[in-house]
Parts: structure tokens; sequence; C-alpha cells
């Protein structure tokens, strides 16, 4: 490898937990035979990064460069690469490799990679030229082919940013556990995942209760396809919704008392984790042995159903309610995910990079 062909970036990262994004100006490795070169436009902010960069989930190496909701322009292509060309437009997600050998690779499961988990698109091993993979808050990203996602033309670019992490990780469980007409579903937390949940729900078929914490969001969920809305804080009409949800998908972001809408599932009813509080949730066994509910997690899909879900989703004209800001305003964009006060996902417009230094 010539290190002269190494790709000069510019973003923002963290350099520690506690002082916030500030400029960074890094190297990406040269473009392989397989890799494309993309020329970043759009990265959302999903509160997954919050959590990295703030060393809520455990310590973490710095500098991270955070960001995995990439969509971009393809501005090179190695040479044995065949699905993409100079100018298409592609997405990037929570992943940019794995081992892709393994019996969870070869199910299209990459995310459980067995070999130690995927490379994830910030904070994993650069296995080419070392140091750690850096993310989509910066200028360009260099991916391999196989880890790219093909974009459908006609899209809202912003609004399509948020379903390379949001959109993928809300489609998902709702396929899994066969979300669809008949159903009456809770969606906890309308948040950048809640919001997209509730459309994909909607799509489906289902009838779609929001569960949140903020009463001015309450018109809002029925906006985006709702048929009724719970204020979480309302104890008469909690009470009143015991028993009453086949499936109730949680996307809170924080500390919460999961016992309280394990009791809303009706007999057989699931309860589908997808929000990762940094905090142990506490579990009274008679919520899930009572009803024989099920309790289950879910996390992004793999890259084949990701590409479906993005093919859905543009058929179905499903994309995020977005608030496109600079990337000078991402500490303030941060505060305002953690109080949240977000309607519904930050956007970087990755062109403001240009705008300093
Ligand atoms: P977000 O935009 O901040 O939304 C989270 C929402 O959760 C908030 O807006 C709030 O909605 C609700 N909430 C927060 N604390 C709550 C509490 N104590 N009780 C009830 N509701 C609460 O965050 P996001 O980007 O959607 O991400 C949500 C969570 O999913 C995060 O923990 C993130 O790390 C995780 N995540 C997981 C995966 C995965 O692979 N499983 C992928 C992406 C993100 P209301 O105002 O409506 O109450
Ligand atoms: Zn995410």
């Amino acid at each position: 490898m010539n290190s002269s062909d190494m790709i000069l970036s510019k973003g923002y990262a963290a350099y520690d937990s506690k002082s916030g994004l500030k400029p960074f100006d890094f190297k990406r490795r040269p473009v392989g035979t397989k890799d494309l070169l993309v020329k970043i436009l759009y990265c959302g902010i999903c509160h997954s990064d919050i959590h990295t960069v703030r060393s809520e989930w455990g310590d973490r190496e710095f500098p991270i460069v955070p960001g995995h909701e990439i969509i971009g322009k393809v501005e090179r292509v190695g040479g044995d690469v065949t699905r993409f060309k100079a100018g298409d437009i592609v997405g990037i997600g929570c992943m940019v490799d794995s081992c892709r050998k393994c019996e969870s690779c070869k199910a299209g499961a990459e995310y459980a990679c067995e070999m130690g988990g995927p490379i994830w698109t910030y904070g994993s091993e650069e296995k080419h030229i070392g140091g750690k993979t850096y993310g989509g808050y910066s200028s360009n990203i260099v991916v391999d082919e196989a880890f790219t996602l093909k974009i459908p033309s006609g899209l809202d670019l912003a609004a399509t940013a948020p379903l390379l992490c949001a959109g993928t990780t809300t489609y998902t469980p709702l396929k899994y556990w066969k979300v669809g007409p008949g159903q009456k579903i809770g969606i906890i937390g309308l948040g950048g995942l809640g919001h997209i949940a509730v459309k994909l729900a909607h799509s489906f078929g289902a009838d779609v209760t929001v569960l949140t914490t903020s009463r001015d969001k309450l018109n809002d969920a029925l906006k985006f396809g709702a048929s009724s809305t719970l204020l979480i804080t309302d104890r008469k009409a909690m009470k009143d919704h015991v028993g009453k949800f086949d499936l109730i998908l949680d996307t809170a972001s924080s500390k919460h008392e999961i016992n309280s809408f394990l009791n809303l599932l009706k007999r057989d009813g699931k309860l589908v984790l997808v929000g990762l509080p940094s905090e142990p949730l506490s579990i009274n066994a008679f919520s899930i042995v009572s009803g024989h509910h099920v309790l289950a997690g879910s996390g992004l899909g793999g890259i084949k159903e990701t590409q479906e879900m993005l093919d859905y989703c543009a058929k179905k004209k499903i994309g995020s309610e977005v608030e496109v800001i600079p990337i000078q305003k991402v500490n303030e964009a941060y505060e305002r995910v953690v109080k949240g006060d977000v309607r519904y996902r930050f956007v970087i417009d990755m062109n403001s990079l240009n705008k300093e230094r």
C-alpha cells in the first residue's frame, strides 16, 4: 500500500467523553479494488452516537468520529467494483465489513458476525491501515461495495439518511414478528427510531398506539399514522390499557420502568427492546410469566434486509422527519436529543464542513 494514496478527510470528532465534538482532520485508507470513495452529503445523528461519545456504554478509545446514517455520492471506484459507478447515490449504515464466512454472515445477519462482531462504521479496528474506523460526521468515506446500499432514485436524501440506522432497526423486528393487519402495536418513545417505527407499522396495516412521555408530541403521532396515543405519565390511561397490545416496540433511550409496559401486553404478547439505555432495566418475573409474555431484543438488520427496507420505504414514500443542521451545531443538537427535543431526527448537511477552516 502506498501511503501517498491515503485519502484526506475532514470531520468532527469527540476527543474525550466530556468536551463535545470539535474539528478533526484524518486519513482514510487508499481505495482498494473492491472499495468506493464516497463523498458524504448527509449524516443523521443517532442517539447511539451520543451514548458512545459520552462513554455511557463503557469506556471508548478517542478520538471518535461518530455517524452511521450516511448518504453520499460515489466519487471513485476500485477496479473490481461491479455494482456501483462514479456519480451513484449510496447509503452506508452501522457496519462497513464482517468476516462474511460464519453462519450469521452467510445468513445475512452480519450484525451478529461470530468472529467478534462486524466492523462497525466507527470505533472498530480499521484492519487495512490500523487504528479505528471513523464514521460519517466527515467529508468522505472509503467502503467496500458489499457493505454499501443502493439509494432508490427520486428520494429526499436528507430524509433518507436516518433510514440507514433508525429505519433498519425498526423494520427488522416489525418484520421478524410479522406485524400486520388485525394487530394492536405499541411504540414506546417518539424519537428518531420511534417515529419511523410508527410509519412502518402503520404501513404494514397494524393499529398503532404511541406511548410517549411528551404531551406535545401527541398530535404528531397521529400525523405519522398512529390511531391513538397514550401518555406514559397518565396512570389511569396506563391502567386502562393493561392487556391490550399484541406487540410493543420499546425505543426508550433512558432507564424506564419496563414492568409497567409488559403489563400492557395481551396473553402471548411480545415486548421487543431496541432502545439501549446505559443503565440496567429491572424485570419482575411476574410481568413475563403471568401473561405468557415474550421479552425480546433486536438490533439493526443485515445488509440484504437493509436494502429491502430502503426499497420498501421508497415505494411507500416513507422517510424521516428531519431538522437539517450545519455541523457547527452538532453539540447543541446532542443536548436537544437528550432532552427529547428533536422533531424527529437531526441530519447534518456535510457541505457545512466547507464553511470553516
Ligand atoms: P431519540 O431520538 O432520543 O428517541 C428516544 C425517545 O425515547 C425520546 O424521544 C423519548 O420519547 C423516549 N424516552 C426517553 N427516555 C424515556 C423514558 N425514560 N421512558 C420512556 N420513554 C423515554 O433516540 P433514538 O435515536 O431513537 O434511539 C433510541 C434508543 O435506541 C437509544 O438508546 C439508541 O442508542 C438505541 N438504538 C438501538 C439500535 C439497535 O440496533 N437496537 C439502533 C439505533 C439506536 P418521548 O418524548 O416520546 O417520550
Ligand atoms: Zn444508530
